[in-house]
């Protein structure tokens, strides 16, 4: 899979908003969004005012939504299409595939300071589900599914320092996380209230709509 390999802090800057892809750095006062408001590159400064088309708010919705997740194209519009096959609002489907990625809910429990570090992790088969060693960041946890750091796992140093931050971010309410026996159990799925990143998800609708 082709892989994004520039500087993360681009990505936000580009949408001029905070996407947290960077664990601790994205709460200090370094983040390149607090310091730097504005599209990177040598114009960035002048588009900052340019007036953006219909199609060009639901790209960018799209492209935001798409990065703060970690996925690819490929990856995002097949979870899209998978979204569209389910039954309700289309648009609250893909965010609620998006968030039962075991990637982002290794990371939404404190166990990784980002996505990005979670997908690594997970990919390494620091996890279990239910038990059982899972090394896919895009398996899809259910209602009462436990995941927890394998036992040879837990003394990795960023994990604590990871687990110790996440008090900045505060676990949602459908996890419950048992820090001193590395789990977190599913408790419910998420709703569109408890993701409380701004994003227009109809936008991304449209868009694909076309
Ligand atoms: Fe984005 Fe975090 Fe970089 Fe700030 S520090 S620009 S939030 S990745």
């Amino acid at each position: 899979m082709a892989r994004y390999r520039g500087s993360v802090c681009r990505l936000c800057r580009r949408e001029t908003e905070k996407l947290y892809l960077k664990g601790d750095r994205c709460y200090s006062d370094k983040c390149a969004v607090e310091r730097r408001a504005y599209a990177p590159g040598q114009h960035g400064q002048n588009r900052r005012m340019r007036k953006l088309s219909d199609y060009g708010l639901q790209l960018r919705e799209k492209q935001k939504v798409k990065r703060m997740y970690g996925l690819a194209e490929k990856q995002f519009k097949l979870t899209y299409k998978r979204a569209t096959r389910m039954r309700g609002v289309t648009g609250h489907n893909l965010l609620l595939l998006l968030e039962t990625r075991l990637d982002n809910a290794v990371y939404r429990a404190g166990f990784a300071n980002s996505r990005s570090q979670a997908r690594h992790w997970v990919r390494h088969g620091h996890f279990m589900v239910n038990g059982r060693r899972v090394n896919i960041p895009s398996y899809k946890i259910k209602v009462g599914d436990e995941i927890t750091v394998r036992e040879k796992s837990r003394k990795i140093p960023q994990l604590a320092e990871a687990m110790e931050a996440v008090a900045r971010r505060s676990v949602p309410a459908w996890l419950e996380v048992t820090p001193d026996q590395f789990s977190a159990k599913v408790q419910a799925l998420p709703t569109r209230e408890e993701l409380t990143m701004p994003m227009q998800e109809q936008l991304i609708v449209e868009l694909y709509s076309r």
